[in-house]
């Protein structure tokens, strides 16, 4: 098996309108092939072909926020959390394209964040940082609270459970992000509910199709207008229990 991931610089370029540099790139070999030994023994993703690695997490994970770090940015260096990142995706691939912008990647399992501990190191990624802990008790902790400008939630819940654990988690005007794959207007109008009682409001919902398998995939951007009440994030396991 040939473990050499593809560069496809010209679709970076059609699609995101940006390419890795040979560093950028080197990189994004390296954390293959760690993921990969990772795999052996922690079951990270059944995502191993070369293609497919690239497209569903590398090309995913960047095509939520790329174009948003080129556009319409308040700050040129956002802080940026990525929320249950398991293996690193969305967060690690964004630490490699945005090396200016420090971003902290968390989750509650502390083996996946032993794993990417390794992964910073190996690719010397000074501007991530990892915590082990639940998006429900760092939502609460003065550090955290209010303290991020972006947040990043793939594959963690519903969209209303992210949303509880993103809002709170932002700056006044930040930006949260879910990655979904698909959508209803079912699923608009509970977040809706949910995202008015957290102070945000559905910026928008990007629908778009992935450039190599043309799967459907969802962005949804919350934005925070307002303070999120200081019950919220609830209690360990009820955001999942009693969805808002
Ligand atoms: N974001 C990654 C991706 O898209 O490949 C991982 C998705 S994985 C299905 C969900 C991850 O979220 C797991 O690693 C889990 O430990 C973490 N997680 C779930 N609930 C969490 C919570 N309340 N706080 C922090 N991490 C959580």
């Amino acid at each position: 098996m040939t473990n050499l991931l593809p560069e496809m610089a010209e679709i970076w370029q059609q699609t995101l309108n940006w390419q890795p540099t040979v560093q950028q790139q080197a990189q994004f070999q390296r954390l293959y092939e760690l993921i990969l030994e990772g795999n052996l023994q922690l079951n990270l993703t059944r995502i191993t072909d070369p293609q497919e690695f690239w497209e569903k997490h590398l090309w995913d994970s960047l095509r939520g926020i790329v174009p948003l770090l080129s556009a319409n940015l308040s700050s040129a260096s956002p802080t940026i959390i990525d929320i249950g990142t398991g293996a690193g995706f969305p967060g690690v691939p964004v630490a490699i394209t945005v090396p200016n912008c420090p971003i902290t990647l968390l989750d509650s399992t502390g083996k996946k964040i032993t794993f990417i501990d390794n992964i910073l190191t190996e690719l010397a990624l000074t501007n991530a940082k990892t915590i082990v802990s639940r998006a429900e008790e760092i939502g609460h902790h003065p550090q955290h609270r209010q303290a991020y400008d972006i947040a990043l939630i793939r594959a963690v819940g519903t969209a209303s459970v992210c949303a509880e654990y993103a809002l709170p988690l932002l700056k006044l005007s930040g930006l949260a992000i879910i990655y979904r794959g698909n959508w209803t207007e079912e699923e608009t109008t509970s977040l809706q509910n949910a995202v008015k009682q957290l102070g945000g409001v559905i910026e928008s919902i990007e629908q778009f199709t992935t450039p190599l398998s043309h799967s459907i995939r969802h962005c949804v951007y919350l934005r925070k207008v307002a303070t999120t009440p200081v019950q919220f994030p609830r209690a360990i396991g009820v955001p999942t229990q009693k969805p808002l």
